[in-house]
């Protein structure tokens, strides 16, 4: 049986069609690879950084600059999570001041702009809605209208890889942007 816990919560008949789609040879990575040709290349932080702020301003404005955004290969192992909005808050002078920071699962560095889309735009609904409530999820197909396709993709790529598959975009040969490393 193949693992399908990143589809929990979806419906029966999906599980019985990525069953199917696993048990033939590239069945599920090529309709992923179709969808989803190209990898975005957005592979350092700083470029990470510049991106979930050009989403930030063009949709909250108001909710003020996120102080860091990281790319971190522990998101995912010790919080099971895709990403994770940190806000603390910090004194300064007499003002008490709101400081918002966004981790990204590393899984998001290799992969296709939809995806990294896709978890931005979650992790900056944070921003306004704590809870994974119906405006939360109105806020992020606001942002991306692509947003419930976009998350069930991102969870095939998860059943994909917990099937024993390789990473499907690897935008580069290892060691290659020099550059992209230093940041
Ligand atoms: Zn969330």
């Amino acid at each position: 049986m193949p693992d399908l816990s990143a589809l929990s919560g979806y419906p029966p008949e999906l599980f019985r069609q990525v069953e199917s789609l696993l048990s033939q040879p590239d069945g599920l990575s090529s309709r992923l690879l179709d969808r989803y040709p190209h990898a975005h290349g957005l592979r350092s932080d700083r470029q990470l950084y510049d991106f979930v702020e050009q989403v930030r301003a063009r949709h909250l404005r108001s909710a003020g600059r996120i102080a860091k955004v990281v790319y971190d290969s522990k998101v995912q192992l010790a919080y099971q999570a895709l990403g994770l909005h940190v806000r603390s808050t910090k004194v300064h002078g007499a003002q008490l001041k709101a400081r918002h920071d966004i981790r990204i699962a590393a899984l998001f560095r290799d992969a296709p702009l939809p995806f990294l889309s896709m978890i931005v735009v979650h992790e900056l609904a944070h921003l306004r809605h704590p809870d994974h409530d119906r405006a939360f999820y109105q806020l992020c197909a606001h942002m991306e209208p692509d947003y419930h396709q976009i998350e069930l993709d991102v969870r095939l790529y998860l059943t994909h890889l917990a099937a024993g598959g390789g990473p499907l975009w690897r935008a580069w040969p290892e060691g290659v942007p020099a550059s992209s490393k230093a940041d």
